[in-house]
């Protein structure tokens, strides 16, 4: 049986909402778009379009802008700070209570497994959005004991205030839709920034939906501005405009660089988190009933379509082969199907183009005569499915090891040196920095490798351990800065010193 062929029907609150129309929410209101553009949105397990939504360019970047602005001077400005916290609680509460349906949307539009959905928007939704508004009361500034100019200490005082850095652009991917919205917005509003959110071209409608929350929760107009559009001209045009002070992106390395050059006509601030090639690196003395499944989950979480995937894994010869055997056993195991399917354990990739560009790698693979353990094909019939693949014998010259595939695609290969420093080099040879994990019961060994990796997170016996107060970014390639936790509100703020002399 092909894998869509078991669809169940979405609910009647869902097809209501897939009937609608969909418009741009620009300072408080739903407006349709100037140049009147629309986007399909598709089913990836169905290919079946599901809802037209409202695109919009430019000209309508530049409104919500101008309304994210207004609202930066507005009454937003004036809210206390436990106002602030109680708004943003007000909306995550929102979002709980509308659960259900978000979950249906957000996988009828990315295809993501119904439990993924619902534990994602739940923990990193809901969770996200309570950590931060707890943060809205905490920021403050500092007292310095300085003698600026002629002054005698205790003839002046100087004080710092952290102030919100302004109009925020976020623009965000499509494989953690609903997720990513709430991780941009959680740390900007609980600092009193302004948002204009874009959301992936792909994936509109949880976002459009998180709208309506967010008019429901009682935000001042212009606070949360969404318009979905094409990258190419809203999401660069948001980027390029001279009166965003910050944007924070998530998505491909490729498209961080546009980003960067986009952002350097007025200096605006810029957080980045892109790609990954994530190691997991598993010692001969590890627990193997529990790296085999969280190896494979790590791998294959979202069909692969995410940064902090473990796309590589290191281990020991002594175990390598009862260790892929037992990976290639469950990800073999796995139902491929639609989302809304509690026996689906993965779903489709998001797009024909990217099962293309899986098969890609695939074959790349292949030809450069890495050993094929299991998949590496497609089933037949409806859907952008692709089997989860693995790969063994693989080394760090080939293709399939360097690039980030955003894909059901993990590389094997084996290590015998004692040597951690050469096995960390080894792993660390890829311009890529996200995640990583060490797997043994070593634990003079465990953090002496957690510390060789050169990656903004490690898990040790997991892999990707997230949280909202865990600090999440990339070193190199994969990213500037860094989000969530405390860290994550800074690029939200500026500071201000004052002085005043008696
Ligand atoms: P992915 O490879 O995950 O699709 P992309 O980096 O292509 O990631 O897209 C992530 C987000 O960046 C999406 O919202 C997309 O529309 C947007 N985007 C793509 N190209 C540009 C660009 N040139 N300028 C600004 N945003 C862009």
């Amino acid at each position: 049986m092909s894998a869509a062929e078991n669809s169940i029907s979405p609910s009647a609150a869902a097809r209501e909402f897939l009937a609608r129309e969909h418009q741009l929410l620009i300072g408080g209101e739903w407006v349709g778009p100037a140049a009147g553009g629309s986007i399909e949105v598709t089913d990836p397990a169905s290919e079946a379009r599901i809802a037209t939504v409202s695109l919009g360019d430019a000209t309508d970047i530049d409104r919500a802008v101008q309304a994210a602005r207004a609202a930066l001077r507005g009454e937003w400005s004036r809210l206390t700070s436990y106002e602030r916290e109680a708004l943003i609680n007000r909306l995550a509460d929102q979002l709980i209570a509308n659960l259900e349906l978000l979950t249906e949307l957000e996988v009828l539009d990315n295809g993501m497994p119904r439990m993924a959905a619902q534990y994602s928007i739940a923990k990193f939704g809901g969770d996200f959005l309570r950590y931060y508004a707890g943060w809205a009361t905490k920021i403050h500034g500092e007292t310095i004991p300085v003698s600026p100019q002629d002054s005698r200490n205790g003839d002046s005082l100087t004080y710092t205030r952290r102030e919100p850095i302004g109009v925020v652009g976020a623009i965000i991917p499509w494989n953690a839709p609903l997720v990513m919205a709430t991780l941009k917005l959680a740390p900007a509003l609980a600092a009193g920034c302004t948002v204009v959110l874009k959301p992936a071209e792909q994936t509109p409608l949880t976002a459009l939906l998180l709208g309506e929350l967010v008019r429901k929760a009682g935000f001042p107009p212009g606070v949360v501005n969404i318009v979905p559009g094409y990258g190419e001209s809203a999401g660069a045009a948001l980027a390029a405009h001279p009166d965003v002070d910050k944007i924070a992106f998530t998505g491909s390395t490729e498209v961080g660089r546009k980003i960067i050059n986009a952002a350097a006509g007025n200096l605006k601030r810029v957080t980045l988190e892109l790609g990954g090639k994530s190691p997991m690196v598993v010692f001969p003395d590890a627990d193997l009933e529990r790296v085999v499944p969280g190896a494979t989950r790590g791998a294959f979480f979202l069909q692969g379509q995410n940064c902090m995937a473990g796309t590589r894994l290191f281990v020991h010869e002594d175990v390598f082969d009862r260790v892929v055997e037992g990976v290639a056993a469950m990800a073999g195991s796995f139902r491929l199907g639609p989302g809304l399917d509690p026996q689906s354990d993965l779903g489709p990739l998001i797009s024909a183009e990217q099962r293309e560009r899986v098969a890609g790698y695939v074959a790349a693979g292949r030809e450069a005569g890495a050993e094929l353990v299991c998949g590496g094909e497609a089933p037949s019939g409806k859907g952008y499915f692709f089997r989860p693949t693995l790969f063994a014998r693989t080394n760090m010259d080939m293709k399939i090891a360097r690039e980030e595939i955003f894909g059901p695609v993990l590389c094997a290969q084996s290590f015998s040196d004692s040597d951690l420093q050469a096995l960390a080099d080894e792993v660390n040879s890829t311009i890529y920095g996200l995640s990583g994990s060490v797997w043994t019961r070593d634990i003079a060994v465990a953090h002496r490798m957690a510390a060789m990796i050169d990656s903004g997170q490690v898990s040790i016996n997991c892999h990707a351990a997230v949280d909202p107060a865990i600090p999440f970014g990339g070193n190199r390639q994969s990213g500037w800065g860094r989000e969530f936790g405390r860290e994550g509100l800074d690029p939200y703020l500026k500071t201000k010193a004052t002085t005043v002399l008696f």
